[in-house]
Formats: structure tokens, C-alpha cells, sequence
């Protein structure tokens, strides 16, 4: 039973992104019969949280995890763990930070639009560094009595001019910081849940459960060190302390297990070769019509090795991009594509949920150019 349609809320195809204003991502089969079966039991919620962040760091090789309403909330926890660690009055007594180390440095090309969770901790953000280069004298000289960890936005998709994430561990941990590392949509490759930490040394890395990892929208994990991961644990439901209303239910704890065990799984070579099938598909068919001209994108503008197709709009036309975005959106289904810059429209394949939607968005998009030529 689809129970939009009673709604009138419209289907929407997402050629754009895993994004939350969408509903996130749509949950394979394994994921959804392990929220079912989750919802039918009683369990004590504190050895639960226990045994599936035991499970999920030996599935993704780290010491310790924990399961998060999100990746933005990972960030709040990663914060408030480094500004506290595991000391149960120092948990108990946020957002009073007196006394406790409270600054979280962020390198200035690495702005990014999940920042306001560090304040929300009874955290400082401090930016630092020249734009566009970063030199390690700066980060040396940033750290301070009251720096509590620095974070680390990971990504190809990122500003060039960082400094690199293994040169801030080094620094970072030669004064006894740690270094939180944000891989919210890092996946794939699945190789990531273990990279950031286990191979380039960082503290915590934190992963969202709601983009290609296709667990439950409201999930996230945070992998790493077992001290600050018991700290995030301890800030968080079913204790009644900073982070209780962001609760993860037993439902979101089983389906974002699964969605790891599945996406382990997966054969990613095999996957991508589908969405490069399907940008093939779509740039031979737009190329083929008047005033449209389109060609593949890599990485995605998440930094995700998966590609896309850009399309550019003819100026002949007289059709901009916002107004394409607007009248495919405006549809029904709506059909969700970013603009890329005044002309390009971005259509992404490995968002898309049903195997009729690559020739649904291309034919609204020739459509489209149709009527307006
Ligand atoms: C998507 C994203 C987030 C937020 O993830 P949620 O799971 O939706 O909370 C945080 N940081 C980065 C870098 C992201 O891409």
C-alpha cells in the first residue's frame, strides 16, 4: 500500500542527491525486515546500544562504534565526548564547560553547512588558516590549552589547499588532541568505514546512516577510539543528559546493523558499472536532441566515486537552468536535478529507486526542452 497518494503528497525520482529534505534514501529489503522485527521486542536499550556498536566496529575493523540519529548528531556527540571524554561528571555536568577544554578548530577551506552541531555541544568554533593554502605552522600554532579536538571535513569533493588529514593527526596528536573526522556521505567505498581511522590515525570518524550506506534516514555511526566512542554513549539516550533528544530507537539501532552488514556486502565494482550504464544512456540520448549537450561528471559532488551526467542548456533556448530545476520539480512526479551552474542541470543515477526512473527523468528532460525550443 502507498500511503502518499492519500496524503497528496507527490512521488518524487531523485536524480540529485541522498538528501534529507527528499526523505534521505530508500531502505533495501534486509533493512526493513530488521526494523520489523526490532519494533516487536522489549530490550534493555543500554545493552543493545552496547552489542550493536560491539557488532558494527568488527564488521568496519574499528575498536568501538555507536549508533547516532544522524551524522549532524555525530558531530554534536564526537564533540561533547572530546570536550568531556568518559569522566561521568564532566558528562553530567554539560553544557557547563568550565574548567573543560572546549575549542574545536576547523581548517577556513573546510566550511561546511553541518557547523551549527559544534556550538550546540557548548562548543567554540574556531577557524583557522590562510585560504586557499594551509601550512602546518598554522594548525602547530592554533592548538592551545583549550582545544578540545580538531575536525577534519573528508572528501574529493572538498577545497584543495587543506592540510591533509594524516598531517593533522600528526600534529593534532602531538599535543594530545584528537582529530574527529565528518565522512558523513564517504560511502563508498566501504573501505572508508576504516580508512579515516584504523589506517590514517584519526580519533572518530562519523558516517551517515541516511545517504548511500541506505539505512534508516533518522541513523547515523561513529567509529573510533573506545574511551571518546563510551563518552558519545554516555552523553546520549536512554541517558537523560545533553544529547537525550536525539534517542536512536531500537528500530534505527537493527536497520542501521543490517544496512552495514548489506552494504559489506554489495559488489560496488559492479554497482558503479550500472550508474556508469546509465549516464552512458542518458548522454547519448540528450546529445541526440537540438540545443542539448551533455557529458560525464566524476566524482560526484559529494566526492562519492560514482558519476553523473551533466547536461548544458543551449542559451538558444532561453531555458536556465533554476527554471528547468523549477518545471521538473513542478511535475508529477516531481523529478528532483541539480543545477549546475546558469546552463547544466546534474542528473544523478545512484539515487534513483526503481528501475523506470532513468527513462522517466530523461524523457521529462527532453520533454522540457521540447516545449521550450
Ligand atoms: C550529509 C552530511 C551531514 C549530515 O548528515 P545527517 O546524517 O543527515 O545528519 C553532515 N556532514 C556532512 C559532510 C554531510 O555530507
Amino acid at each position: 500500500m502507498n500511503p502518499y497518494p492519500a496524503l497528496g503528497v507527490r512521488r518524487v525520482i531523485n536524480a540529485d542527491a541522498r538528501l534529507t529534505r527528499l526523505g534521505g534514501s530508500c531502505m533495501p529489503a534486509p533493512v526493513l525486515d530488521a526494523m520489523r522485527a526490532a519494533a516487536c521486542q522489549y530490550v534493555d536499550m543500554f545493552e543493545l546500544q552496547q552489542a550493536v556498536g560491539e557488532r558494527i566496529a568488527t564488521l568496519t575493523h574499528n575498536e568501538a562504534a555507536c549508533v547516532t540519529t544522524g551524522a549532524a548528531a555525530g558531530l554534536f556527540l564526537s564533540t561533547l565526548a572530546c570536550i568531556t571524554g568518559p569522566d561521568p561528571t564532566a558528562v553530567a555536568r554539560m553544557p557547563v564547560r568550565d574548567g573543560l577544554r572546549h575549542e574545536v578548530l576547523l581548517q577556513r577551506s573546510q566550511e561546511f553547512a553541518y557547523l551549527p552541531a559544534i556550538p550546540l555541544a557548548g562548543a567554540t568554533l574556531t577557524r583557522i588558516g590562510s585560504e586557499p593554502e594551509m601550512h602546518p605552522a598554522e594548525l602547530e600554532a592554533a592548538i592551545n590549552d583549550e582545544t578540545a579536538a580538531v575536525l577534519f571535513v573528508a572528501g574529493a569533493h572538498m577545497a584543495p589547499g587543506a592540510l591533509p588529514l594524516d598531517e593533522v593527526v600528526d600534529i593534532a596528536h602531538a599535543r594530545g588532541v584528537p582529530v574527529i573526522v565528518d565522512a558523513a556521505a564517504q560511502l563508498p567505498p566501504p573501505e572508508n568505514f576504516w580508512h579515516f581511522t584504523r589506517d590514517l590515525g584519526a580519533d572518530l570518524a562519523i558516517f551517515s546512516g541516511g545517504k548511500d550506506l541506505q539505512g534508516p534516514q533518522a541513523s547515523g555511526i561513529v567509529v573510533g577510539r573506545p574511551d571518546l566512542v563510551d563518552a558519545c554513549r554516555m552523553h546520549a539516550a536512554p541517558h537523560a543528559r545533553l544529547a537525550r533528544p536525539m534517542k536512536v530507537g531500537k528500530e534505527e539501532m537493527l536497520g542501521v546493523l543490517a544496512a552495514v552488514e548489506w552494504y559489506l556486502a554489495l559488489d560496488h565494482t559492479a554497482r558503479i558499472a550500472g550508474f556508469e550504464r546509465t549516464v552512458a544512456q542518458w548522454i547519448d540520448a540528450f546529445n541526440a536532441v537540438p540545443g542539448l549537450h551533455a557529458e560525464r561528471e566524476f566524482p560526484n559532488e559529494a566526492g562519492q566515486p560514482m558519476p553523473r551526467c551533466r547536461v548544458t542548456l543551449d542559451a538558444a533556448l532561453g531555458l536556465s537552468a533554476d527554471a528547468a530545476v523549477a518545471r521538473l520539480w513542478d511535475g508529477d512526479p516531481r523529478i528532483a536535478v541539480k543545477t549546475s551552474g546558469e546552463h547544466g542541470l546534474s542528473l544523478t543515477p545512484d539515487t534513483l529507486a526503481h528501475s523506470d526512473e532513468a527513462d522517466i527523468v530523461q524523457q521529462r528532460v527532453i520533454d522540457l526542452v521540447r516545449a521550450s525550443a
